[in-house]
């Protein structure tokens, strides 16, 4: 199987004055698929996403973004990205229409405001400002924001931590839909839940390495292989169905 490589990192290191936090990591993203970074707090994955974003320096090892080098091209990948921006980004004043129409004329990339507000579901919110948005909306918003420039890869940097379970399956639907237009999508995440659920591969990191980069189910096939079983039985639901059984049929009303 011949697979388009859209990202390709060999050896990365960051150092941060004698702190590595970034020891040496190595991996390939493919076109068209959600390729996760896993790990707790503090081990290295928003170091190494703002380093592929061209937005922080690398100490050490090579980066290339569609098949642009990062050293050399970094101008190029910014043209091909899509990142989240930080919400401070957001003049307080405009409704999400003239925000989405102000970032177009940014970007000198024509864009459908409507159909944009569509595909992130926050058609009737087209006239509401930023800050008047719930928290899952406020995420889908800026999603729809990365899309603006027409990216080959779009970046998310935790985008569902803080948000309630429902608005956390909506934003995993939105990310699926992204994909199956063929967008390629990294994301950061500490929920093992979430990257078992939305990543057709994850890179597991911890402390600065990557100890294991499989898809969840190769991951999990293989600790089972291994002689691993729960101590008890599994329970056929959690609370978290419960909650979305007994509320879901608000689903993407949050
Ligand atoms: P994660 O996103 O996985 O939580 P980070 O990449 O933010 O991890 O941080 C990795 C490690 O680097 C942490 O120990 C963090 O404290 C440290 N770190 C991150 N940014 C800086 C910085 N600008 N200066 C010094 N240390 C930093
Ligand atoms: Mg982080």
């Amino acid at each position: 199987m011949d697979r388009e490589k859209v990202i390709s990192v060999k050896n990365l290191t960051k150092n941060y004055g004698s702190f590595e936090a970034v020891k040496g990591i190595s991996f390939d993203v493919y076109k068209g698929e959600v390729f996760g970074l896993l790990g707790p707090n503090g081990a290295g994955k928003s170091t190494t996403l703002e380093i592929i974003e061209t937005l922080r320096k690398k100490s050490g090892g090579e980066v290339w973004v569609d098949g642009y080098n990062i050293d050399q091209d970094a101008d190029k990948i910014k043209k091909v990205i899509g990142v989240q921006l930080q919400t401070s980004g957001f003049y307080p004043g405009l409704n999400l229409t003239e925000l989405i129409e102000l970032f177009s004329g940014l970007y000198n990339q024509p864009v459908d405001a409507k159909e944009l507000l569509q595909l992130v579901n926050l058609v009737d919110k087209s006239r509401s400002k930023y800050k008047e948005l719930s928290g899952g909306q406020k995420q889908r918003f800026s999603i729809a924001t990365t899309l603006i420039n027409k990216p080959r890869i779009i970046f998310l940097d935790e985008p569902t931590t803080g948000l309630d379970p429902q608005a956390r399956r909506n934003l995993w639907d939105l990310i699926r839909d992204i994909r199956s237009k063929g967008t390629t999508v990294i994301i950061t995440t500490h929920y093992m839940d979430e990257a078992e659920i939305l990543c057709d591969r994850v890179a597991i990191i911890d402390q600065g390495r990557i100890i294991a980069l499989k898809s969840p189910d190769q991951l999990i096939d293989e600790l089972v292989a291994s002689g691993f079983e729960r101590p008890k039985e599994v329970k056929q639901a959690n609370l978290e169905d419960v909650f979305i059984h007994l509320t879901g049929h608000t689903l993407r009303s949050e």
